[in-house]
């Protein structure tokens, strides 16, 4: 028997004392986490769920996240966990393309009103038979009168469950994901892939058991944070500090005043913190800790890791994956720092190899091709997807749509999305190039580089910059700045200066939007 939900069972038998959940002024024990996560599973087997049905849930990181998803997992459910920021379409679009039949949902706040988005949702969907709303405080009544409150379902449970068997090969979760075309995919991956990613994580992270504590700041819906916190943290024994929404001053303050010993961001996280360190902060106390940081789920500007680096004391490890591998593909080699600008080399188990449109691996020192993988991580497929699937998988290999090349030492480097290349005049642009050039400008905090459409040359490029506080840079300084550095038909032609970009829950910068928006 192998269950994913063996992780939390674990820690709870060896450390059943530990902090594993930690907001505000919340503490939950390792052994109060299993025991309410077994109150889960006795409510959802109440309810009929068995082994291979399908469990939504739609919170922010609070407790009740944890508790549900390895709640769902023991009774040999599979957890379908949903972006908080999905309106109601949406969600139901969710609801019954995963063929979900219980539906546990946050209530909600002013500024994210989940609660009545997935209750709406709820409504319309006839497939999903149970709706569970979770409030952030187990006390507070529930705002949605008619839906059956989450905290009073689990009071009278038992805290005990024999969890259900599962085999390695059963999907544990399934984690929606646009992939690279098209309307969200259900990646399935199973409770081998998840498992043997979280193992081979700790293993280079280096962490032992009940030491790290964890500022929990990714979204544990999305791949990153459910891996590297949620599977790898609970197998560790870690204590995770949850951070509802990122906001880079509650992140310090928590670095700062609980010997926070693990940090792992996407790269506007981090470039967040920078902004935000001020002379009060103790920055001394914060390195004194904080043993690793963790970058990944989008290039991070050599110019941010190296600032980061020095003002923070602490090493920067990246790696680089996807929803669909579980995530994790390549990372920093053990105790070492990656060259700069790579995402490292594949993770133990894991195959990488470079191919062309036709599959056919490009072999050639330096050249461009289309990462594909293969091993422990790769998912089982695209839930109820065959040709889609199909498209993206052949022989056990899976392409990914990122495009890179490899060093003669077997280091990776990412080149660009190959759905983010722009092609100007015949030529190709890689944002990416442009976009470390750009930042490299001291005036420059932030950019994201597109591609737009173009009556001659097909497709103009275009930078979205924010500058630093009290800048006065001009379009024409920062294209004579790029002019001097790449080759004339790379640089940026337009020029547009914003207060702020789009970004996912993740935090990643949604160049999709910037494209839609530009002229
Ligand atoms: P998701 O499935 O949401 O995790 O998104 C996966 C995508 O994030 C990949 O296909 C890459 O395009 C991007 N990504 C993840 N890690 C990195 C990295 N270290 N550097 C560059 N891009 C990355």
């Amino acid at each position: 028997m192998i269950n994913l939900a063996s992780l939390l069972e674990d820690s709870a038998r060896n450390h059943p004392e530990r902090d594993a959940l930690v907001l505000e002024s919340r503490h939950i024990t390792y052994e109060q986490a299993n025991a309410e996560a077994n109150r889960v599973a006795n409510l959802l087997k109440e309810r009929g769920v068995a082994r291979g049905d399908k469990v939504a849930l739609c919170c922010p990181n609070i407790p009740e996240f944890a508790i549900i998803y390895y709640g769902a997992l023991k009774t040999g459910a599979v957890v379908v966990p949903l972006n908080v920021m999905l309106k109601e379409d949406e969600l139901a679009y969710h609801l019954r393309d995963s063929e979900a039949c219980v539906f546990f949902c946050f209530e909600g706040t002013e500024e994210l009103p989940t609660g009545r988005e997935g209750w709406a949702a709820f409504e319309r969907t006839s497939s999903t038979e149970h709706f569970f709303v979770v409030t952030a405080h187990p006390d507070s009544p529930t705002p949605l009168s008619d839906a059956e409150s989450f905290a009073s379902a689990i009071a009278d449970q038992p805290g005990e469950f024999d969890s259900v068997a599962t085999e390695p090969d059963d999907t544990a979760v399934i984690l929606y994901t646009s992939g690279t075309t098209g309307r969200p995919k259900g990646a399935e991956l199973t409770h081998a892939n998840t498992m043997m990613n979280a193992i081979a994580s700790n293993r280079l992270f280096g962490s032992s058991p009940a030491t790290d504590v964890h500022v929990v700041a990714l979204p544990l819906f999305h791949t990153f944070g459910a891996t590297v916190q949620l599977h790898a943290g609970f197998s560790m024994a870690a204590t995770l500090l949850l951070v509802r929404r990122f906001d880079p001053r509650d992140v310090i303050h928590l670095l700062e005043h609980e010997d926070v010993t693990f940090f792992a961001g996407v790269p506007t996280m981090w470039w967040g913190l920078l902004n935000a360190l001020s002379e009060e902060v103790d920055v001394d106390r914060i390195a004194r800790n904080l043993r690793i940081g963790v970058s990944g789920g989008a290039s991070l500007p050599m110019a941010i890791l190296e600032e980061v680096e020095q003002r923070l004391g602490v090493r920067i490890l990246e790696g680089y994956g996807l929803s669909e591998t579980s995530p994790v593909v390549t990372f920093s080699q053990p105790g070492q720092r990656n060259p700069p600008g790579s995402i490292g080399k594949p993770i133990w188990g894991v195959e990488v190899k470079l191919v062309d449109q036709a599959w056919r691996e490009t072999s050639e020192k330096d050249a461009v091709g289309e990462i594909a993988v293969k091993g422990h991580n790769v998912m089982k497929g695209y839930h109820r997807r065959p040709e889609a699937t199909a498209e993206v998988m052949r022989d056990g290999w899976f392409r990914t749509g990122d495009l890179a090349r490899r060093d003669s030492d077997g280091y990776y480097y990412i080149v660009d999305r190959s759905k983010d290349l722009i092609i100007r005049g015949g030529y190709n642009v890689y944002p990416r190039e442009l976009e470390e050039v750009i930042i490299s400008h001291p005036e420059v905090s932030l950019v994201a580089v597109v591609g737009v459409p173009h009556e001659s040359h097909g497709e103009e490029v275009k930078a979205f910059v924010v500058r630093q506080r009290d800048s006065t840079l001009t379009e024409q300084d920062l294209i004579s700045w790029c002019k001097e550095r790449i080759a004339n038909y790379k640089y940026p032609r337009l020029v547009q200066f914003v207060d702020s970009l789009p970004m996912t829950a993740t935090g990643k910068i949604l160049k999709r939007e910037l494209t839609a928006q530009a002229p």
